[in-house]
C-alpha cells in the first residue's frame, strides 16, 4: 500500500505544534505526493484559526508550493470546519472558502454555537445522550441531519472522524456522502470511524480517506492506526482516495 497524501494536518495556526513548513518537510521526507494543512475553523472558541490568517496561510502555501512542487510534493490549504448551527451552518463562509483547496467538516466541542438553542443542542443534549440511553436516538438523528444539511450547502470534501465527539447515524451519513461525492474519514488519531462503522459505510458504497490528523510534524503521514482499521473492515483499496496498491 502506498500513501499518496495526508489530507488532515494541524499547525500552529490552530493548536498544532509545528509550522506549515515543518509539516511540509515531514511530508516530503516521508515521500508523500500531497499534504493538506487543515487547521480548525475560526468558530472554535479556544483554538480556531483567526479569520485574518487565512490570507497569510494561502501566501505561505503558495510560496512553499514553488519550492516543493518541482520536487513532487503539492501542498493544499484547507480548514477543518465546525458545525455551529443545527440548520447546517458551519464556521467557514464563502469569503474563506475562496482561498481553500479542500474543505473538511467535523463535530468539535469548543465550537461557538450560532444561537442559544444550538448551544443547548450541541452541549446539553449531546451530553445527555451519553448518559441517558433513551435520548440517544433522537440526538443522533439531530446531529446527523445537521451534517446532511451542511453537505447540501457547502463544497465539503471530507467528513472528519464521524462518530467521534457526538453520535451520528453512519449509514445515513454515508448514503448522503456518496450522493454528494464526499468522503468519510478513517482518522488515525481518533478511534472513529471504527471497524463496525467502516463496514456499515462500505455498504453504502462511499469513499474514504485515511488521515493522520497530526498535531505535531512527526505524525504527518502516520496512518498506521487508520490503515489497520481499514484492513479489518475489508475496505477495497480503490475505495480509499489517498492510498494506492
Ligand atoms: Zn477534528
Ligand atoms: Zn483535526
Amino acid at each position: 500500500m502506498n500513501i499518496i497524501g495526508d489530507y488532515h494536518t494541524h499547525t500552529i495556526y490552530s493548536h498544532g505544534k509545528g509550522t506549515i513548513r515543518d509539516n511540509v518537510e515531514e511530508a516530503f521526507k516521508k515521500g508523500l505526493k500531497e499534504i493538506a494543512i487543515c487547521d480548525h475553523g475560526p468558530g472554535h472558541f479556544t483554538y480556531g484559526i483567526k479569520r485574518e490568517d487565512i490570507k497569510k496561510m494561502r501566501k505561505e502555501i503558495d510560496e512553499l508550493n514553488k519550492e516543493f512542487q518541482p520536487k513532487g510534493l503539492k501542498i493544499l490549504l484547507g480548514v477543518e470546519a465546525n458545525i455551529i448551527r443545527y440548520d447546517g451552518t458551519i464556521d467557514v463562509d464563502d469569503e474563506i472558502i475562496e482561498f481553500l483547496d479542500i474543505l473538511l467538516l467535523g463535530y468539535h466541542f469548543g465550537a461557538l454555537p450560532g444561537t442559544f438553542k444550538d448551544g443547548y443542542k450541541l452541549y446539553i443534549l449531546n451530553f445527555l445522550s451519553k448518559v441517558i440511553p433513551k435520548v440517544r436516538k433522537n440526538v443522533m438523528e439531530m446531529n446527523t441531519l445537521a451534517l446532511i444539511k451542511a453537505m447540501d450547502r457547502y463544497p465539503i470534501d471530507i467528513i472528519t472522524h464521524p462518530g467521534s465527539k457526538v453520535y451520528v447515524d453512519i449509514r445515513r451519513l454515508a448514503r448522503k456522502a456518496k450522493e454528494k461525492d464526499i468522503a468519510l474519514e478513517i482518522n488515525s488519531s481518533h478511534s472513529h470511524l471504527t471497524v463496525e462503522e467502516i463496514e456499515l459505510a462500505l455498504e453504502e458504497d462511499v469513499y474514504f480517506y485515511i488521515n493522520s490528523d497530526a498535531h505535531s510534524p512527526e505524525n504527518v503521514g502516520n496512518l498506521e492506526n487508520g490503515i489497520e482499521r481499514a484492513l479489518k473492515g475489508k475496505v477495497p483499496v480503490d475505495r480509499i482516495k489517498n492510498i494506492v496498491e
